[in-house]
């Protein structure tokens, strides 16, 4: 079975929003061996939506669309795509009944808009899918020769929802999932440079067995993508397992997660295996690095709090950084940091502490410490590491990637001590 999508949005033409539900579609069904064989983008023009799923139905016969199901004008999916099937509207009563008894349960009021009702129009000999989620149903429409096409809700999070419950059995009663299914697992790494991995992965490439090998870089590090197809699902998993065991052994110390591993819940873990607390003292990072530790449920029981460092004064009074450190070193150094992590660690009477001072750009840089200097210290129980880099990218990019060095410095302390 071959797939069209097609979604519909003026935002998604103008780059207001990204098309992450044409994504979502696209590694749902790529995860049950069904392929896209193509992505359209249309605004809300009625000619435009028209064309675009008549090409596509001309081409597969199966088309997804998300997006124009609303209640406002310019919701032109159900009354255009009808008139590509030469399908009749009629009211469904039972959907306004529906729509008002939710409106009537949230509060909002005893009377539907006018405007939802137009919601209740259906596509004659349309199947409607149920949206848990939302308000706008989703329409499964389909034409004596077999060909469909579902119209989904634009709202991600309602469309995510409808397409599991609603979309994916029904393409699996048509026996729409083929053989081999698109699996791929992902090893984390951080701390070490996509070409730096590429190399020492290099002799394992061989011996991959027709596994894609994909680098993935970001702020976080570099993730391994290895991606099995054309192959039945028991087979991919078991050389997906082997595969990666292998990449986890050669990427060694900078492999610190699988699949979408937090690194502040990776480090949260060990703290929880080694009974400790944890504190954090932030200057460039303003709290971020706190967020990211307390994002993670559970965190409430390892993580005791921290300092925002931002100002001098901050550092020397509330963390205790000596004024002679600050004169001699200055604000970001390595010297200064260990005494922010010394300093927090005792003020909370923590196990282990973590800090972070930095110049974060545009300005402030200098010639000795450029903008993207930035100096962590781990505090471990009254020993004491600390470290000096020069991040690259903006300021928020190097805010992030701050957090994560600081983190890992901590995973590092903790593996090494345990
Ligand atoms: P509603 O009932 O809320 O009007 P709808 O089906 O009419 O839903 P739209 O009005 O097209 O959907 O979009 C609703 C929201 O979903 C918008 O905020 C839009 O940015 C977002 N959205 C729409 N299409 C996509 C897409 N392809 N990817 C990600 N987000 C999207
Ligand atoms: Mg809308």
């Amino acid at each position: 079975m071959n797939i069209e999508i097609v979604t519909i949005g003026d935002e998604l033409l103008l780059g207001f929003t990204l098309d992450s539900n044409g994504a979502h579609i696209a590694r749902e069904l790529a995860a049950i061996g069904v392929s896209v064989s193509r992505r359209t983008s249309v605004g809300d023009d009625a000619t435009a939506i028209a064309d675009a799923v008549r090409e596509a139905l001309e081409r597969t016969g199966a088309v997804i669309t998300t997006g124009g199901l609303g209640p406002t004008s310019d919701d032109l999916t159900k009354p255009t795509i009808a008139a590509v099937f030469g399908r009749a509207m009629h009211m469904d009563e039972a959907i306004i009944e529906a729509l008002r008894q939710r409106w009537v349960a949230r509060g909002w009021g005893k009377e539907l808009p006018e405007a939802n009702k137009q919601q209740g129009l259906i596509p004659e000999g349309a199947v409607v899918l149920t949206n848990r989620h939302g308000s706008a149903p989703g329409i499964w429409l389909e034409d004596e020769r077999g060909r469909w096409v579902v119209m989904l809700p634009g709202v991600p999070r309602e469309l995510r929802g409808m397409f599991a419950e609603e979309v994916l059995p029904k393409l699996r009663e048509r026996g729409g999932p083929g053989a081999s299914p698109v699996v791929s697992s992902t090893i984390r790494t951080t701390g070490v440079s996509e070409s730096a991995l590429a190399d020492s992965l290099k002799p394992l490439e061989s011996r991959l067995e027709g596994l894609a090998l994909a680098f993935l870089p970001g702020w976080a590090g570099v993730d391994l993508r290895l991606t099995s197809s054309g192959r039945a699902a028991g087979e991919s998993a078991a050389l997906l397992e082997r595969a990666g065991a292998e990449l986890r052994v050669v990427a060694g110390q900078f492999a610190y997660g699988a699949g979408t591993d937090d690194l502040a819940a990776v480090v949260l873990d060990q703290l929880r295996s080694g009974g400790m607390t944890i504190a954090v003292a932030e200057s460039c990072t303003g709290g971020l690095l706190g967020g990211r530790i307390t994002a993670i449920p559970g965190s409430s029981h390892f993580f005791l709090g921290g300092v925002i460092a931002y100002s001098n004064e901050v550092k020397a009074t509330q963390l205790g950084v000596g004024d002679d450190t600050l004169i001699a070193h200055g604000a970001v150094s390595e010297e200064t940091a260990r005494e922010m992590a010394t300093g927090v660690r005792a003020r909370y009477r923590a196990d282990v502490a973590v800090s972070i001072t930095g110049i974060a750009g545009p300005d402030g840089g200098t010639d000795t410490k450029p903008v993207g200097t930035v100096c962590v210290a781990v505090d471990v129980r009254g020993t004491v590491t600390s470290s000096k880099r020069q991040m690259i990218g903006d300021r928020e990019e190097v805010r992030l990637r701050s957090t994560q060095w600081a983190l890992d410095l901590v995973r590092r302390q903790l593996t090494a001590t345990r």
